[in-house]
């Protein structure tokens, strides 16, 4: 099926391979209902998936999870992504992986690794993340990234536990040879909004850590890469999130449910079709789920008058519906936005409490340590 005129292909397509994931971060971009590993689709169905992808032109995909290395059947994943000539990225808490793995996944083709950190202190990661050990594992599989001469991106999502620690986030990504670091703040839907009121931190945090990540910026300039991403509750306008519903990126869930991002399941009446019913250029174009937000003709006031709107395209949906109870108002991290001092007072609310217990992500009990999860 060959794409319309005004329609693009993703530039990629971010492959959730499993919902199943030894660590429990609580702000964990999966849905509350996770996907069961018996719906997972099979290797031969993701083989297609990512030959229909790079036929209407997706250039990357991201093999996601959950935990990918959680699948049996990664290098043969990752193998077909290649022979597929897709450029393959593994999004990775390391559980799983070994030299023996890491190596396999080389001789399949596997370009880059992105890893997750989420601290630099090893007992608040692994507090973090819900998992004895994992902290030094990751360290590990990191020197063994390098080693093996992939591509290394460290990922490290901040919190209230650990925005004190940014500079010395970009310190560790720099002495593991990573060659980017995104330093993201975590994004409130799913697990995180659940959880908002034990990681929100305050504007004060966010302010210095903002300048934390510009002053080492600054410092690592021409050796490595930092991306940030900026706190939505402390923002006056909004991200074009996934770059425009619809225009630029993907998700095929565990069981196969396409979604234009990752949180879009949250919004109540889109209907997902599945790459087990229809190929994916199909999909792309024709699903209701797309097409609800794709471009600007949805917009409401003030977005529809807005000189912006195709700049941020609104911002995000499931942040409107979150804040607003309508998915269709302008994102209220905006401060154009009725609801944008509201949105701002909820921050401040949830920042200034006393620390709370995270709400574990929901994961297997079996698996509890990194030595058990290479068993
Ligand atoms: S629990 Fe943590 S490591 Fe696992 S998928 Fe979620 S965010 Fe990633
Ligand atoms: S009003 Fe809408 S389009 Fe304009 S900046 Fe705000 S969110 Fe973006």
């Amino acid at each position: 099926m060959s794409l319309p005129s005004d329609l693009v292909a993703p530039l990629g397509v971010l492959a959730e391979l499993t919902h199943r994931c030894p660590l429990a971060c609580p702000y964990c971009s999966n849905p509350l209902m996770l996907d069961d590993r018996g719906d997972e689709l099979d290797t031969a169905t993701w083989a297609r998936v990512f030959s229909e992808a790079a036929a209407m032109g997706v250039l990357q995909v991201h093999l996601s999870g959950g935990e990918p290395a959680s699948r049996r059947d990664l290098a043969e994943i990752v193998s077909a992504a290649n022979a597929s000539g897709l450029y393959t990225n593994l999004i990775t808490s390391s559980i799983g992986l070994d030299r023996r793995r890491l190596a396999m996944l080389k001789q399949c083709g596997l370009d880059h690794v992105q890893l997750s950190l989420q601290d630099v202190d090893a007992d608040s990661a692994d507090h973090i993340g819900g998992y004895r050990g994992g902290h030094a594992h990751k360290l590990e599989i990191a020197r063994l990234v390098t080693e093996l001469g992939f591509a290394l991106t460290i990922n490290a999502v901040i919190h209230r536990a650990n925005i004190s620690r940014v500079a010395a986030m970009v310190e560790l990504a720099a002495s593991l040879g990573a060659g980017r670091v995104e330093i993201a703040h975590a994004q409130y839907y799913g697990w995180a909004l659940r959880n908002r009121q034990a990681l929100m931190p305050t504007r004060a945090q966010v302010d210095q850590a903002m300048q934390d990540a510009e002053r080492a910026r600054s410092r690592y300039h021409g050796r490595l890469v930092i991306d940030l991403v900026v706190p939505d509750y402390y923002a006056r306008r909004p991200k074009a999130c996934v770059g425009g519903w619809g225009r630029r990126s993907l998700n095929v869930t565990p069981s196969g449910r396409v979604l234009p991002c990752h949180a879009a399941e949250t919004i109540p009446g889109l209907t997902f079709w599945s790459v087990r019913d229809h190929p994916l250029a199909k999909i792309w174009v024709e699903s209701p789920a797309f097409r609800a937000f794709r471009g600007t003709d949805w917009m409401e006031e003030p977005c529809r008058s807005c000189a912006l709107r195709e700049v941020d395209f609104g911002g995000c949906r499931c942040q409107a519906l979150a804040i607003t109870g309508n998915a269709s108002a302008a994102d209220p991290s905006c401060e154009l936005s009725p609801h944008h001092a509201r949105m701002l007072a909820l921050a401040e609310q949830d920042a200034a409490g006393s620390d709370i217990d995270y709400v574990y992500r929901d994961r297997p009990a079996t698996v509890r340590s990194a030595a058990a999860a290479l068993r």
